[in-house]
């Protein structure tokens, strides 16, 4: 028999209550029951953004957001600095790139945060930066930025701050408003315990002055628009409903954990992960590393590609490889959004039992005894 445990860095675990919430039959968006669920969710996002300013809700992946984030702010040949440390940094670039805008592209050591002081020489050498696009946990390598010394240093200039939280948000702690961040975008999928689907994007004052003197050509991912609608408790197209409703159910169950004990599972948790890793004699990947996502150098010899394959196909536990010049390099497990203290137990036995299989030497047990022992350290229940 075998039973599934997703734990890659997205899409991940889906609580039953909130799937039993989307298993009920739909119903039409205007309407006063739809509304009263939106109004509430609006609350809940709020709140998990730490945001007193709106969030923006799309029917599409995060990717929608940050596009928007882009499309919204900048007018063709606006210059942009973004920075790339991984995968979705690139994202960043190319985007600007598709909207006509100038990116100064920041290119950081892949595993590596990018220091907050090379953002301030390039806004020094560049005054007209209208925007800055970071990201919150680079996914692909499981490193966190520290966008709280960032939005310090952004928040003089003219330029806005955009921060891509789509993995880190409910899983690594962000401040939006206290931290400066203009726009912080996300997703459903990730740690936001439910299926992809959704995005969002909260956007500061600061952020809207922007975008009213952006002259743009989107259309979808207009976030004027849907501001416009948002205004009025509504949303400019059809709502995704069904996930909308789910949304509710997840974000009571962060509201009922309180967003402090979210970030501090999230910690335990990848702690854990980390130790039991480490106690095998493996290496992280990143400097920095995450609390949603952490990825894992393989050992020389061991096929990272089969690796992967194998913990997902015949051991039922699915985690991620790496991308473009580390693929078949790491692997990445991650702790986002409904995971507790068990997840990191199966991830850590699992991993000791593939390895195991693809000849790697070690101290059988080791690792998930050392995840255990982090566990009872840090008091968790
Ligand atoms: C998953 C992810 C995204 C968005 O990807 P989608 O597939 O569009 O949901 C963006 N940034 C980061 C850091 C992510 O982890």
């Amino acid at each position: 028999m075998k039973k599934e445990f997703l734990l890659a860095p997205g899409p991940s675990q889906v609580p039953a209550e909130t799937l039993l919430e989307m298993a009920k039959p739909v119903f039409h968006h205007r309407t006063k029951r739809f509304q009263n669920i939106f109004a509430e969710v609006q609350e809940g996002l709020k709140y998990v953004f730490q945001t007193k300013n709106p969030v923006l809700v799309f029917a599409s992946s995060g990717t929608g957001a940050m596009e928007g984030s882009v499309s919204s702010v900048l007018s063709p040949g606006d210059k942009a600095i973004t920075v790339t440390g991984g995968k979705f940094g690139q994202r960043w670039k190319n985007l600007c790139k598709a909207f006509g805008a100038e990116a100064i592209e920041l290119t950081v050591e892949w595993g590596k945060s990018v220091d907050p002081e090379t953002i301030k020489d390039l806004l020094q050498q560049h005054k007209d930066v209208k925007a800055v696009y970071v990201t919150l946990v680079e996914t692909s390598t499981g490193t966190l930025a520290d966008i709280r010394k960032i939005g310090e240093i952004v928040k003089d200039t003219g330029a806005i701050l955009v921060v891509d939280a789509v993995s880190g948000l409910g899983a690594d702690k962000l401040l939006t408003d206290e931290w400066n961040v203009d726009i912080a975008v996300a997703g459903s999928q990730k740690a936001l315990m439910l299926p992809p689907g959704l995005a969002f994007a909260a956007v500061s004052e600061k952020a809207w002055k922007a975008i009213e003197n952006a002259k743009t050509s989107n259309f979808y991912f207009n976030y004027k628009k849907a501001k416009a609608s948002l205004d009025k408790n509504d949303t400019a197209f059809t709502p995704a409903v069904t996930l909308i409703i789910g949304l509710k159910k997840s974000l009571d169950m962060i509201k009922e954990e309180t967003i402090e004990k979210v970030w501090k599972r999230h910690a335990d948790n990848a702690a854990s992960m980390r130790s039991a890793v480490e106690a095998i004699g493996l290496k992280l990947f990143s400097s920095n590393p995450a609390n949603a996502v952490t990825a894992v150098v393989l050992p020389e010899g061991v096929d990272g590609l089969a690796f992967v394959k194998k913990i997902r196909d015949e051991y039922g536990v699915t985690m991620a490889g790496g991308q473009d010049h580390v693929k078949g390099k790491i692997f990445r497990v991650a702790q986002m959004g409904y995971a507790n203290q068990f997840d990191t137990v199966v991830a850590s036995s699992a991993v000791e039992m593939v390895l195991s299989e693809l000849g790697y030497k070690f101290d059988k047990g080791s690792a998930t005894k050392a995840a255990v022992a982090e566990l009872i350290k840090r008091g968790v229940k």
